[in-house]
């Protein structure tokens, strides 16, 4: 791939981590014409650029090497690691963000009784995280069929399709809203600034290090 002399960051095109994103990003003193096919934001004043997309896609875009940067849920960039092959585990946290809060737990409907996490043996457990479930799973020794949902998960099992849902959680609304009560936190989860392990070594290195400065210097106002 040809060398690039701006840096690339890829954060969501729409949903709950945009705006705070791009806040985040102006406050660093970074601001960005938006280009007409919304895909592609060019910076204005520095030399780093956004890409725009699903908040799925990020991991990938920057273990490929087609981002330098995202801003992405934990819950989002760990599921990658743990299910994508070789190179994605090379992918880091670089900074927490503070925003994006939210949990990956596991719940059940209200009426059915559960003392803990060997009550979901032989159930089935409806997710869109499959890799971080089978893994606390595992951790947990219970053997339960996990049923992979792109979303809608709340709903699985008023449907019948599932028996539990291991689902992010917020204020927990939506559970009360389908009769379910959350069990077991697997994640806690927010926003991070998502990179290679290891940055690069030319002068893309360098803009990355200036702006975690600024990010360090933004972060700690707010707190
Ligand atoms: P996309 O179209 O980009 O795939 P999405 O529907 O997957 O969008 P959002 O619902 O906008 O994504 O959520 C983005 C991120 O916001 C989540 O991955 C998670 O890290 C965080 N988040 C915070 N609270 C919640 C919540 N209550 N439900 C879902 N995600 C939440
Ligand atoms: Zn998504």
């Amino acid at each position: 791939m040809k060398p690039r002399d701006r840096l690339r960051i890829a954060m969501q095109k729409s949903g709950r981590l945009t705006e705070p994103a791009l806040d985040l990003l102006n406050r660093c003193g970074l601001t960005f014409r938006q280009s007409r096919d919304k895909l592609f934001c060019f910076g204005e004043g520095e030399p780093v650029d956004l890409l725009l997309v699903r908040d799925d896609d990020i991991p990938g875009l920057i273990a490929q090497g087609v981002c330098d940067l995202g801003i992405v849920g934990r819950n989002v960039l760990n599921e990658f690691k743990g299910t994508a092959g070789d190179g994605a585990a090379t992918l880091t946290e670089w900074r927490s963000l503070g925003f994006g809060r939210c949990r990956l737990s596991i719940a059940v409907p209200q009426d059915v009784a559960y003392n803990g996490p060997n009550d979901l043996s032989g159930l089935r457990i409806a997710t869109s995280y499959p890799g971080l479930l089978g893994t606390w799973l595992r951790e947990q020794g219970v053997v339960a069929t996990t049923i992979t949902l792109a979303g809608s998960v709340e709903i699985a099992p008023k449907l019948g399709t599932a028996d539990v849902i291991c689902d992010l959680v917020q204020s927990g609304g939506t559970l009360v809203a389908n009769q379910l009560r959350e069990t077991d936190v697997l994640l806690q989860s927010e926003a991070v600034l998502a990179g290679p392990d290891a940055l690069p070594t030319d002068e893309r290195g360098d803009m990355i290090e200036l702006l975690l400065k600024r990010l360090d210097g933004v972060i700690q106002v707010r707190e």
